[in-house]
């Protein structure tokens, strides 16, 4: 009996599956479709530094709407992208919609702006990836000083050799390298040392718990460990005023989050710059 009531769950479990796996793929399709159809919109999100609360960047963010305005959350899609290598294309449109973007900045009387862009693992694998960043940045005229690559801590444990000899070819370029969600993955400090990095983003969950004793130490650690290794520090996530105020106390350089700004189109974001310069 023990028996086929095992068969019975793991028929129920393979449909179960099997049921994620359609869905998954139907996901996919859309996906590919409306990327194809350039549907895809590139958000951005303002960075603000603490010393003057000026704008110094934003953050550029995928976004799928899905035409009823509604949003499918990158938390969803973006893996999915990653896992099937879609994201290998959709990553180069959006660098090069990031360099379109300084550009446009550039015209609209806002220049020195750095536009930050978050790169997966995949895009690293595909060996014409350093050049083809490079050839973007040449190709548009801009800086490369002003343009920024967020990596996560995953990134550089999945494939160290690839991704630290990637980014040191691009930093020679002038290219800025930032390393996203520090603290929640799973690192080794030695990496620290060899990447060639500009800038550390401490993980939202630590600015969350900002105001609970561990939550301080680890956002103090870390923005301490980025100032010994002279690296420019920046909070993500920050919501409200006791937090801007704690991690501007720890000596944190700049600060993300909802008290500032939500990550917005482009139209918006130059109206946004327009009003914040004023
Ligand atoms: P991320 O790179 O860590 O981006 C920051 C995320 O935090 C964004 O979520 C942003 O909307 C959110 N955020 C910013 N400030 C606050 C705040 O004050 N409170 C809260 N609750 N959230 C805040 P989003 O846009 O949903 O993106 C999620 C993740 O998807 C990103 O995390 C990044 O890992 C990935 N992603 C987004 N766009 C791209 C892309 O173009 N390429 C790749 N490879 N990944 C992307
Ligand atoms: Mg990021
Ligand atoms: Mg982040
Ligand atoms: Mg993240």
């Amino acid at each position: 009996k023990a028996k086929k009531q095992l068969s019975q769950n793991y028929q129920y479990y393979k449909a179960d599956m099997e049921d994620e796996m359609s869905e998954r793929l139907a996901m996919l399709r859309m996906l590919r479709q409306d990327f194809s159809h350039d549907r895809l919109e590139l958000w951005y999100q303002p960075q603000i530094s603490l010393a003057d609360k000026r704008v110094v960047g934003m953050e550029a963010l995928l976004r799928w709407p899905l035409g009823n305005g509604q949003f499918v959350s990158p938390a969803v899609f973006i893996p999915l992208a990653e896992y099937s290598g879609l994201i290998v294309e959709i990553g180069s449109w959006v660098l090069e919609q990031a360099c379109l973007q300084i550009k446009k900045l550039e015209k609209q009387g806002f220049s020195g702006l750095r536009v930050a862009v978050n790169v997966s693992m995949p895009q690293f694998r595909n060996h014409g990836f350093v050049q083809s960043v490079i050839d973007c940045v040449r190709q548009h005229q801009i800086s490369p000083q002003l343009l920024e690559l967020e990596i996560t801590e995953s990134v550089v444990m999945d494939e160290p050799k690839i991704v630290i000899e990637a980014l040191h070819k691009l930093k020679s370029f002038g290219i800025k390298v930032a390393i996203d969600d520090f603290g929640i993955g799973f690192s080794s400090l030695s990496y620290l040392q060899q990447l060639p990095l500009d800038r550390i983003k401490v993980d939202r969950a630590f600015i969350r718990d900002i105001d609970k004793a561990a939550g301080e130490v680890i956002a103090e650690t870390i923005i301490n460990l980025g100032k010994r290794l002279h690296l420019s520090t920046i909070a993500e996530g920050v919501e409200n005023e006791a937090q801007e105020l704690a991690v501007k106390a720890m000596g944190c350089d700049e600060v993300q989050g909802f008290m500032y700004a939500k990550p917005m189109p482009q139209a918006e974001l130059l109206k946004y710059l327009q009003q914040a310069s004023a």
